[in-house]
């Protein structure tokens, strides 16, 4: 093979193509019946809008972004993530004006520097959604509810809900102080990128999934019992609504993202056909976002959800099942006239929404008959010199193993009919 795709990228190939965009379709419907509205951004961006939104000492900006300079020497990113991009695009086109709360999602590729393994690539799919304008519970509730609600909506149970609250910026300082003391006292425990996490990213380290780490973390100090009484106010309304809405949850205070932007609540849904270690989607609130990247304050809130997980587990648990609709029809002919006039037929045909394919080569009917076969099409219709004389057509059901000598019109009722019986 000369060429060959990059590694920890995938072609989306004819058949897998279907299942993709009805996954998308349910993505736009859901979201509309919750007042979202879809924004497209570009895939490029100035790499500072990452540095500055994300953190300079996050995984995803300090190793894992496709950074380039143009021929312009300006310094480009091929968008790791959606929020900035979002909030970038919120401000520039003023969407600020608009009666709040904003409600915007997205389906866009990503593209981080990340090593691939099951699940996990260097280009990926994301839906994301983001709620702008107001600090309410309600409003974090709202948007796990659209979370499950999508993800019901493709069939998926056992989902698992893991909720936190990081406070904010006059609580955290002060967890944040107790993190790193304890850090201190074990840091000859901790792997080796720990260590350096717990003088740059100490939050990070609560997330560490290896064993030595683990082992340290039993007793390290909890997020939410650090919280001030706005945060933790804040955290416990939101539980209360998510149970009265019925929306199962378990809070772990080790749950932190991988973005510095996140302030008050945190959270992630996995499910049992991913693996532990590996969330289909998480978000939290953003509410210094939009102010760090100039706008005036504006509490915020989203999630994000990788669209190849979400496939991985519709194909494993069997939650949905995706028919694409095949051609109904091949024409056979014998070229010259008899191949321009099944052309023109053809398109008469596909107007009453049938779907005709023609023997481009006007090879004869042997020929037609081994395509349709091949492709599994119920119905072989043969334009000769004699048939476009009368008018009247063979039509041969493949299935039944009969033919019929008809009009156009009679063609086009007969296929109907038999598409409507099969519903
Ligand atoms: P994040 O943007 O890191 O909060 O991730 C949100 C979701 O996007 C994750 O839960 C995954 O489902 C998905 N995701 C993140 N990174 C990748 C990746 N490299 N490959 C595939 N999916 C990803």
């Amino acid at each position: 093979m000369k060429y060959t795709r990059l590694i920890g990228t995938k072609d989306i190939l004819p058949g897998e193509t279907f299942p993709w965009v009805a996954l998308q379709n349910i993505l736009r419907d859901v979201s509309a019946r919750f007042g979202y509205h879809e924004i497209i951004t570009p895939l490029i961006e100035t790499t500072n809008l990452f540095i500055h939104s994300v953190g300079d000492v996050t995984d995803i900006v300090s190793k894992e972004m496709y950074s380039f300079k143009d021929k312009s020497e300006r310094d480009i990113t091929l968008k790791p993530e959606g929020t900035s991009s979002v909030v970038r695009a919120y401000l520039e086109n003023h969407l600020t004006d608009l009666s709040k709360p904003v409600k915007l999602y997205y389906i866009d590729r990503f593209f981080r520097y990340e090593k691939p393994q099951k699940g996990r690539y260097r280009e990926f799919y994301q839906y994301g959604a983001e709620c702008f304008g107001s600090d309410s519970p309600a409003v974090d509730a709202e948007v796990i509810q659209l979370a499950f609600h999508l993800l019901l909506s493709m069939g998926m149970k056992d989902l698992i809900l893991q909720l936190n609250s990081i406070g904010c910026p006059s609580c955290r300082p002060r967890y944040r102080e107790q993190l790193v003391a304890f850090l201190k006292l074990h840091e000859n425990e901790l792997c080796s990128e720990c260590k350096l996490r717990a003088a740059t990213n100490p939050l990070r380290v609560l997330d560490c999934k290896k064993e030595s780490c683990q082992a340290v973390l039993a007793g390290v100090p909890i997020t939410t019992n650090h919280l001030c009484r706005d945060c933790a106010q804040h955290f416990n309304t939101l539980q209360e609504l998510l149970t009265a809405l019925g929306l199962p949850f378990q809070c772990n205070s080790r749950l932190v993202r991988g973005f510095d932007y996140y302030n008050r609540t945190v959270f992630e849904i996995s499910s049992i056909f991913l693996g532990s270690q590996s969330a289909l989607l998480g978000g939290g609130r953003y509410d210094d976002l939009v102010e760090m990247l100039g706008g005036s304050p504006t509490p915020a809130v989203g999630f994000a959800m990788g669209l190849e997980r979400a496939m991985m587990i519709i194909q494993e648990s069997n939650s949905m099942a995706f028919v694409e609709p095949s051609t109904t029809l091949w024409i056979a002919n014998f070229g010259g006239i008899t191949l321009t006039e099944s052309l023109s037929i053809a398109n008469q045909i596909r107007q009453a929404g049938i779907r005709v394919e023609v023997d481009l080569e006007g090879k004869g009917i042997k020929k037609s008959l081994e395509s349709a076969l091949k492709r599994g099409i119920p119905y072989l219709l043969i334009i000769g010199e004699d048939e476009l004389k009368n008018r009247l057509f063979t039509l041969k059901d493949l299935q039944k193993k009969d033919q019929q000598s008809l009009t156009l019109q009679e063609i086009i009722g007969t296929i109907q009919n038999s598409q409507m019986n099969s519903l």
